[in-house]
């Protein structure tokens, strides 16, 4: 058994203009009054914006890029 990758959804944090991976299972939980991105940024949930990403948190990407198990990330090599 592997454990699969974290599920994250890009939200823009009002605070630096940028898109951070939240995890899912925070967003879905209505009785949060913030979200606490996987690099640690933290937003009010009203100032986290669900937009089209166009700057990333290289923070977030290293992270969420670790999640990624390497027999998934390498398959082309197969
Ligand atoms: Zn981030």
């Amino acid at each position: 058994m592997t454990t699969p990758p974290l599920a994250v959804d890009w939200l823009m944090s009002a605070y630096d203009a940028t898109w951070h991976a939240f995890p899912t299972a925070q967003l879905a939980d209505p009785r949060r009054t913030f979200y606490q991105a996987i690099c640690d940024h933290s937003v009010p949930a009203r100032h986290a914006e669900r937009t089209a990403p166009r700057v990333f948190c290289p923070a977030c990407l290293v992270l969420y890029g670790a999640q990624i198990p390497d027999d998934q990330r390498w398959q082309m090599d197969g």
